[in-house]
């Protein structure tokens, strides 16, 4: 089967024109209707001579994944299960702000999309639905993209936001990943600002030292769950072999080339990762780093055996960290009563 169209990169494609004898202008006329309109086949690129359809239909396939599922929460948060052309699904999740309260029926003013960035996970995280089904395959750049697409054309409206916070570890997939951002970035696409995507890791180190190499201003998230690490070690175990130093030195490095603050994400977990010893190694982790603490309270994964810390716990640890002057936040995620928030999405029905 030959790659689709959707896995090539900007550059990938003005080579496949270049050498089917293109001008320069078909790339961006392409991704214009690849991604600024989001057609579904090639009959549809009307400006296209019928002789360059037919060979770009030989070349590089253009697939676009079937939504085979959408529910909608109680508080307007849209959950997708979209299959693509191999028959492999991901869950997508798209988050609508209304300045105000839900509005039904009315445009968002601000609209986020989860996207998955492989289908399941290898890294097997203890509190984590993606994690306990396995790693399936890498999504291509064009499939990342192609979730924003789906969401965009549900609501109707412009995305504003991009979180690469739903299935997979996005920096075991980095380049298609990636691709994807600078698609969504591209002032020919999507055009969403740099900023506005950010793509969360659990702290594959190499990826770090990539994306601060990157020129765009992308935002970084580290799923962090334990300053400790014997507790990191349990509760995220395919990354015991990469240790909390040198996540940290990492970060130091990465927030001193960039200037870019990073987020770290922290699931309160009763028991597990919220004891007042935790908290301390959580203080020191972040001394001395330019860094913003989003407190996450555990959302149920069926099976796992896990539950969240108590608030008053969490309202605990957000007195103590803003005491020591580290920005702290307490999130908490939508979509839960459809199994669309942070930890909970499969690729089943
Ligand atoms: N694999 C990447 C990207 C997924 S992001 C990563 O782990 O960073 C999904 C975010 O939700 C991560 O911060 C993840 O740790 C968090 N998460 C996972 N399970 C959760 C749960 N049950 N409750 C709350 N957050 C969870
Ligand atoms: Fe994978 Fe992230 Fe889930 Fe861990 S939290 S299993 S890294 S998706």
């Amino acid at each position: 089967m030959k790659d689709s169209i959707k896995s090539l990169s900007p550059e990938g494609l003005e080579k496949l024109l270049t050498s089917l004898g293109q001008p320069r202008f078909r790339a961006g006329q392409l991704m214009e209707w690849l991604y600024g309109k989001g057609v579904r086949s090639y009959a549809e690129m009307t400006n296209f001579p019928k002789t360059l359809r037919d060979s770009l239909s030989e070349q590089a396939p253009l697939f676009s994944p079937a939504v085979l599922e959408k529910k909608v929460s109680d508080d307007g948060t849209r959950k997708y299960l979209l299959q693509f052309h191999d028959d492999t699904a991901v869950e997508t999740v798209a988050i609508p702000s209304y300045g105000g309260g839900t509005v039904e029926g009315a445009i968002p003013d601000k609209i986020t999309v989860c996207v998955s960035s492989q289908v399941g996970c290898a890294i097997g995280c203890a509190f984590c639905a993606t994690g306990q089904e396995g790693f399936t395959r890498n999504l291509l750049a064009g499939e990342i993209v192609d979730q924003v697409l789906v969401a965009r054309e549900d609501f109707g409206a412009r995305v504003s936001n991009v979180v690469v916070m739903g299935q997979g570890e996005p920096f075991l997939n980095y380049d298609h990943v990636l691709s994807a951002l600078r698609l969504m970035n591209h002032p020919k696409t999507l055009a969403i600002g740099a900023r506005h995507i950010t793509v969360s890791t659990s702290g594959v180190l190499a990826g770090i030292r990539r994306l601060a190499q990157e020129p765009e201003q992308f935002t970084l998230a580290v799923s962090l769950h334990a300053a400790r690490q014997d507790v990191r070690d349990r509760l995220m175990p395919k990354l015991a072999n990469s240790t909390l130093r040198d996540l940290r030195g990492d970060l130091i490095d990465y927030t001193e080339r960039t200037h870019r603050r990073v987020t770290l994400e922290y699931c309160l977990i009763s028991g597990e990762n919220d004891a007042e010893a935790d908290l301390l190694a959580l203080m020191g982790f972040c001394k001395g780093l330019l860094c913003h603490v989003n407190l996450l309270p555990m959302n149920a994964v069926p099976g796992s055996g896990l539950a969240p810390s108590p608030g008053k716990r969490t309202k605990h640890w957000l007195a103590r960290l803003e005491q020591a002057h580290i920005p702290a936040t307490i999130r908490h995620s939508r979509g839960a009563d459809i199994l669309g928030a942070c930890g909970q999405l499969k690729n089943s029905r």
